[in-house]
């Protein structure tokens, strides 16, 4: 079944468990994702950043639009980090039940006011939006260690910008990174600022850069209102790595079905362990399908 991101973070943050929401770019990845999430019998999100979205045609999202349509899991297919809205009317258009429009690198006010207005359009079709306030940092240098662009979000912003956008998912920065973590470096959550976020706001929250952060601090921060956690570099990483090492052991056995197996697996390794740790595992229970089918993306705004 597939949802949106308020219906499928509802149950999560009242019964105090995370949603797995993992970024695929092909459709092997998609199935290692959706297939190992269905096992589990386990909610969750298959996200598309705005780069994997351009790189694949738009037939791709007929058939996982249809995949999670007919599964009996719930899914939801979310737009991570628009930065514009025409990216997130396209995204709305190709059936994403769910966008991000990632303002944060904007003043408070024009974050505000593009979040309102992608809101407005996305709503319209039945569609969720997750904002950020605050600014989740980037790797700046891997090998001196360092990050950058990293602004913690306060409980007093979060509520602000929660009541001025309408959002239905927040991101908060509180201490990951994105992608692998620089060498020697170990992101440090800020689990009690996580917490007077969340007494401020009713939103599900969001955490960014869940896969190098150290175990024990993202199962507590699941514990401490976070709803959703974004994993990328991790399971792309042991994808990639596995095709390496197949590829350098037999250049001989190029076949896709012989280098993708072992590739699989690694991505379901990885998918796997982390339901377990954000205790999302057995919750698809939960869900029912929504009572209407959501309208289609034909009554949006065209754009180019
Ligand atoms: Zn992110």
């Amino acid at each position: 079944m597939l949802l949106n991101l308020k219906q499928i973070l509802a149950p999560a943050k009242q019964r105090g468990f995370a949603v797995g929401a993992f970024n695929v770019t092909e459709s092997t990845m998609f199935r290692a994702v959706v297939e190992q999430a269905e096992e589990l019998k386990a909610p969750v999100i298959i996200q598309v950043s705005p780069n994997e979205f351009e790189f694949c045609d738009r037939e791709q999202y007929l058939y996982f639009v249809e995949r999670l349509q007919h599964s009996p899991n719930p899914f939801v297919l979310h737009y991570d980090h628009g930065k514009t809205y025409e990216g997130c009317v396209r995204a709305v258009q190709a059936g994403f039940t769910s966008v991000m429009f990632d303002g944060s690198h904007l003043s408070y006010e024009e974050n505000v006011r593009a979040v309102r207005r992608v809101t407005e359009m996305a709503h319209a079709a039945s569609v969720s939006v997750e904002g950020e306030i605050g600014s989740i940092g980037e790797t700046d240098n891997f090998e001196a260690g360092t990050v950058k662009d990293m602004i913690y979000s306060t409980p007093e912003d979060a509520r602000q910008f929660w009541e001025d956008t309408g959002v239905d998912a927040l991101a908060v920065s509180i201490g990951t990174v994105h992608g692998l973590m620089p060498r020697g470096y170990v992101p440090v959550l800020q689990l009690q600022r996580l917490r007077e976020i969340a007494a401020a706001v009713d939103v599900p929250l969001v955490l960014h850069g869940g896969s190098c952060t150290p175990a024990q601090e993202v199962a507590e921060a699941c514990r401490s209102g976070i709803s959703k956690v974004n994993v990328s570099s991790e399971f792309k990483n042991a994808y990639y790595q596995s095709i390496k090492d197949f590829v350098l052991a037999d250049p001989i056995k190029v076949s896709p079905t012989l280098v993708a197996k072992d590739a699989v697996q690694q991505v379901r390794r990885v998918v796997c362990e982390k339901l377990n740790l954000f205790g999302a595992v057995g919750m698809a229970g939960d869900y029912r399908a929504p009572a209407r089918e959501r309208p289609t993306g034909e009554a949006l705004p065209a754009v180019d």
